[in-house]
């Protein structure tokens, strides 16, 4: 049978909810249970694939072609277990059900209601999670205890203990223990606003977890306990952590785990810990010996967590040969006027990664062309690796005009294209190529080397594709089309074998690599950039476009 257990959020958005519920789902997993987890979004979209990653962050895709929220990055990454769709919900998918169902006529002669009909349509998710067979599910609710949205979340989960029974559920709420300078303390006033709201809505938290910059002492968790109304050991101090990485241990060392599995009825005698491989990765991630520098050169810089899974994936390839990963943050639009050939020599690696729409495609075309030329290893991915093609075949095979028909439906060199050019394109949820894809690697080529395979899986998410019609002029011109779909027609794989590391690939690797297992493409550059520094000048940074190792 599953247990649940409840992550829900106060005081403000942005405390790392999505990293708390991950690291537990880290310790349990590391107690030898089975644990899997699922966000609850209270938007309006059915699913966040439209919305605009500069502002929300990535769209993080599941190997069954969902298109789901950023957190679900971090659960696959510190529970190490492939999610599904069925991982995230939100408000939008719950009431386009519901609606649909009304007009088939299944509620006939009923008023519809947020009360039961919305929240039984949540419970009947939440429930669904149990035939996953995990013995823990771990349900993030996003946003924050007071946001007029959650409150069908917060019913469902409430309606949720009654049904499923005390042991089997278990509350935990994120707060924020701030410190005043002025007075020079730690306030818990707006946590115990927060279970104030909380309780209003008649969930009364089993364990909180305090956001801080700097250790809660016990007196103030005895405070937090007494008005709060939970025991002394579920008030968990959660202080900032140099790494991400770090966070379950801390979590440990506070009792998360412990408490929750007593919550829970999980006898933590007969389900004894090992942390050793995650102390493992720890170890590396604060042990290294060098300094790289990898810049990512895209659309949405501004905002970092657009980008998250490529920034954690170079992070994860760097921890394995002792590495930091400073990423440097460029914007495609300013290459190559105001980031030149020069700037970009100073790098180690470059990554260009996925995207959609115009802006900033010549940058990308630009950084491609530099890369190739100064002998830069260069990872493209998606978007990244038809840029790559598009600026081989302009300035390596004379197509000077060469484009992709996402850009360009004039360009007599469509060299990526859409296959299926009577696709329905109104309909901008349902046009993309979603998901696991296998392909086949030419046995001999850098990406089976890398890979150790020359079948593969990896993630996708776009609409456009390399046009198959050109592969013959690539090959011959020194770009090698080194893998594709099983029969053939799609190129998913290319590389340069002249250049150092200069590998594009249709898919989007950074969905699959692991803190202790990184993804081979994202080894490859790292690998390939360690050797550039050995040779590299040394330079100054700009610490405007340097993001600290998280
Ligand atoms: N816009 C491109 C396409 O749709 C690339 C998409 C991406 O990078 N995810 O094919």
């Amino acid at each position: 049978m599953t247990k649940y257990v409840f992550v829900t959020g106060g005081v403000s958005s942005s405390l790392g909810k999505g990293l708390t519920a991950s690291s537990l789902g880290r310790l349990l997993k590391s107690r030898g249970l089975k644990v899997t987890m699922c966000k609850l979004d209270p938007y309006l979209n059915v699913d966040p694939g439209t919305m605009n990653p500069g502002e929300h962050g990535e769209v993080f895709v599941t190997d069954d072609g969902g298109e789901t929220d950023l957190d679900l990055g971090h659960y696959e990454r510190f529970i190490d277990e492939s999610l599904s769709r069925m991982s995230n919900t939100t408000t939008g998918s719950i009431y386009s059900k519901v609606i649909a169902k009304e007009r088939r006529g299944d509620y006939l002669g009923k008023t519809v209601q947020v009360i039961p009909h919305i929240t039984d349509e949540i419970k009947d998710r939440l429930r669904r999670l149990s035939t996953l067979g995990a013995d823990v599910a771990i349900v993030e609710i996003g946003g924050t205890v007071g946001d007029m949205e959650i409150i069908p979340f917060l019913e469902a989960i409430r309606q949720f203990r009654h049904d499923a029974g005390r042991g089997n559920v278990c509350y935990v709420h994120l707060t924020l223990v701030p410190y005043l300078a002025p007075s020079g303390e730690q306030k818990t006033k707006p946590t115990q606003h927060s279970v104030t709201e909380l309780r209003s809505f008649g969930i009364q938290p089993d364990v909180i977890v305090c956001r801080s910059d700097q250790p809660i002492s016990d007196g103030l968790k005895r405070k937090i306990s007494l008005m709060c109304d939970v025991p002394n050991h579920a008030v968990i101090s959660a202080i900032d952590a140099p790494s991400i990485y770090d966070i379950p241990l801390n979590m440990h060392n506070e009792g998360l785990d412990r408490i929750v599995c007593d919550t829970i009825s999980i006898d933590v005698g007969e389900h004894p810990i090992d942390l050793g491989p995650w102390e493992e990765v720890v170890h590396r991630v604060h042990h290294t010996s060098k300094t790289l520098r990898i810049g990512i050169v895209g659309k949405y810089v501004t905002m970092p967590d657009a980008y998250l899974s490529v920034a954690e994936s170079v992070r994860h390839a760097g921890f394995a040969i002792g590495a930091t990963t400073k990423i440097e943050w460029l914007e495609a639009e300013r290459v190559p006027t105001e980031i030149d050939a020069a700037r970009l020599r100073q790098l180690d690696g470059i990554i260009v990664p996925g995207g959609f729409g115009e802006r900033g495609i010549e940058g990308m075309v630009a950084t491609a062309r530099i890369a190739r030329e100064n002998q830069i290893p260069l990872l493209g991915i998606c978007l990244g690796m038809q840029v790559m093609v598009i600026e081989f075949a302009r300035h390596v095979l004379g197509l000077a005009d060469a484009h992709s028909t996402e850009f360009s439906l004039t360009t007599t060199s469509p060299v990526i294209a859409l296959m299926e050019e009577q696709m329905d394109v109104t309909d901008m949820g349902g046009t993309m190529r979603l998901g696991a894809c296998p392909a086949m690697l030419a046995p001999d080529s850098q990406v089976a080397g890398l890979y150790g395979a020359t079948v593969v899986s990896e993630r996708h998410r776009h609409r456009y594709e390399f046009n198959s019609r050109f592969v013959e002029q690539y090959e011959a011109g020194g770009m090698r089309c080194s893998g594709t779909s099983p029969d053939g027609r799609l190129v998913e794989f290319v590389e340069m074998p002249t250049h150092p590391y200069f590998v594009g690939t249709q898919a989007h690797p950074e969905f699959k690599s692991r803190p202790d297992r990184p993804h081979p493409l994202f080894q490859g550059l790292i690998d390939a950039a360690s050797l550039r520094a050995e040779g590299r000048e040394p330079h100054i940074l700009d610490p405007n476009t340097v993001d600290a190792v998280r």
